[in-house]
């Protein structure tokens, strides 16, 4: 198939379309324009559309925006409402207490509550403007490397028209190179990419590991009066109820406009509980009477999920090498005490954007001479947000309480604490066996009633996300041990996969008569938040991209 090949030559391949890849792409076009430079920029996104894969809270800290569009508001940004004030709860499983004192890097009043997949589409469509090639519906597959095999040349993308046999059908059309003096990767959480370079170029040397939280989030249409009708704290945020105080995250509901609330519950991947299932907490989290009575009269209208990078200063990896550069959340830019990171990862791409500009003004670009960004991220005002939560994943993901004095006294020393530096275990490494754990879920969960409007199961939130592959591909999940999974994994976890899946991907069988097992995949549920290929305790299942084209089509979550 190689021979037949289409190569395409680039000076910059932006690959993800997500804030990061979009941030950097319209800084460097008005950069390389003042600069006099004519640049061919292409960006690549595996999504049917710009905005198709994006999904977050989403309360936007306008920041790097402010410096990237200054009259973004005149430009068209879509913004839904701002900030009023912020609400903060404990929650109990029947009760809500309020926190008195909001840690300040919880005040939002002032910045945006957005939908994250139409601010980028309108991102994408001022990089449109500003001469940014863009291909929505490319998944970057495999990276190119040069005669060297360290210096990344670009990106080949994807083979259209492969059957589940691997062998190419009538439709086949096969991927093409592109070919870049610089690719940025900004492929947000777990990029496919990313992974394969992080350990061929080894750029993790002498960090900490990522870790993650995962998402799952829904848009709903509320009835004319509700919670927000009247002028009160339009920002809600929660804890306690129902992960506790072993596992960390919380609850969001941000009013969106026209009666609409962004709703979500965010789960630690750090838990220990083996079956712990990821969407009967957040049903749990929506049947909390204080939610209850909050989303009463509603309905359900777009539901999806997404991993979240949270490990902070000490995870973020060499952030360039010979032809390449990582952006966003793939490089770990997130405020993780603020549980924001669009702003930073806006703010890395156009860090990257300016190393960018002074690598084709010297004709370099080496790993020292785009290694200019990370000198750039060390200068700026993203480095002293990240450096303040440096270890804030570490204090949250204690059990109990001893996370509230890890917490209190990083809050007094600038983010220091009582030692600086605390360990980070890898989220695949954290899962207790059932025999050692003392489950409060041990007996499963209570059975769930679904209306199918403001409850709906987790296969109708998979049609909310309205999710689609195309059905003869090879399978994008690739379990490499299946006994595995029905005899150790069985044995020691009970498929955990079947519980953190948001998409019901993963299924046990087992059947009547034999009580032999077998894990049956849908890999075309999949919402590509990638909460498998990290949270697997063997490392059995790696996430590859499937299509582009496939994976959510997410329009205002
Ligand atoms: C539930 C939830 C709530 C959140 N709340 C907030 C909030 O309130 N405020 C805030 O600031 N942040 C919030 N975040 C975090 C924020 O969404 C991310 O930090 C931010 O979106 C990261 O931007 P990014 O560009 O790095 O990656 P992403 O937004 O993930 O974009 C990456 C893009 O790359 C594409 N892609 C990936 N691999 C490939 C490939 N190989 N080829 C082609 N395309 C590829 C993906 O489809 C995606 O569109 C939240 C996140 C979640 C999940």
């Amino acid at each position: 198939m190689d021979d037949v090949r289409e190569q395409i030559e680039f000076d910059v391949l932006f690959v993800g379309g997500g804030p990061a890849s979009l941030a950097g792409a319209i800084h460097l076009m008005k950069l390389a324009k003042s600069e006099g430079l004519n640049l061919e920029v292409a960006l690549i996104e595996k999504g049917a559309d710009i905005g198709s894969h994006a999904l977050s809270g989403a309360i936007l800290n306008p920041i790097a925006l402010k410096e990237l569009i200054p009259d973004y508001r005149e430009a068209g940004c879509p913004i839904e409402t701002d900030v009023r004030g912020d609400e903060f709860y404990f929650l109990t499983r029947t009760r809500r207490y309020g926190v008195p004192l909001i840690p300040k890097y919880m005040h939002n009043k002032g910045f945006h509550i957005i939908s994250l997949s139409k601010f980028v589409s309108w991102l994408g469509r001022v990089a449109e403007d500003l001469g940014v090639n863009i291909f929505p519906g490319f998944a970057g597959k495999e990276v190119l490397y040069g005669q060297d095999d360290s210096t990344v040349i670009g990106v080949r993308t994807g083979d259209k028209g492969i059957g589940k046999d691997n062998t190419p059908k009538t439709n086949f059309e096969p991927g093409i190179d592109i070919l870049a003096k610089v690719t940025v990767f900004g492929e947000g959480p777990r990029g496919s990419l990313f992974e394969t370079i992080s350990k061929k170029l080894k750029i993790f040397e002498g960090k900490m590991p990522q870790v993650f939280e995962t998402g799952i989030k829904e848009v709903s249409q509320l009835p004319e009066t509700n919670y927000f009708s009247d002028s009160r704290g339009n920002d809600i945020h929660t804890f306690g109820y129902p992960l506790g105080l072993n596992t960390h995250g919380g609850g969001f509901i941000y009013q969106m406009k026209d009666h609409r609330i962004s709703l979500g519950l965010i789960v630690g991947l750090s838990y220990q509980d083996p079956i712990l299932d990821l969407y009967e907490e957040f049903i749990r989290f929506k049947r909390h009477p204080f939610i209850t009575e909050l989303i009463k009269g509603g309905q359900v209208i777009e539901q999806g999920a997404r991993t979240i990078i949270t490990g902070g200063y000490y995870t973020v990896p060499e952030l360039a090498v010979g032809g390449g550069l990582f952006v966003g959340s793939s490089a770990s830019m997130l405020n993780a005490p603020a549980l924001k990171g669009i702003h930073t990862s806006m703010k890395s791409g156009m860090l990257a954007a300016e190393a960018i500009v002074e690598a084709f003004s010297k004709g370099s670009f080496t790993k020292e001479a785009l290694g200019y960004y990370h000198q750039l991220f060390e200068d700026s005002w993203l480095k002293k947000e990240l450096y303040v939560g440096r270890n804030f994943f570490q204090a949250i993901s204690k059990k109990g309480l001893v996370k509230f004095l890890h917490l209190g006294a990083q809050y007094l020393t600038g983010g220091r604490g009582i030692f600086d530096k605390m360990p980070i275990e890898e989220d695949s490494g954290t899962l207790a066996s059932l025999k050692d754990v003392d489950s409060q879920l041990a007996a499963g969960y209570e059975k769930q009633t679904y209306d199918g409007v403001l409850f709906v199961d987790k296969l109708t939130g998979v049609y909310l996300s309205k999710t689609q592959h195309r059905e003869d591909q090879p399978c994008h999940l690739i379990v490499q041990d299946p006994n595995l999974c029905v005899n150790e994994c069985f044995e020691t976890y009970r498929c955990p996969c079947t519980r953190f899946c948001p998409g019901n991907v993963y299924e046990l069988e087992i059947d009547d008569k034999t009580q032999e097992k077998r894990l049956k995949l849908s890999p075309s549920n999949c919402l590509h938040c990638k909460t498998c290929d990290i949270k697997d305790p063997y490392g059995n299942i790696v996430w590859i991209c499937p299509e582009g084209g496939d994976g959510p089509r997410y329009t205002v979550v």
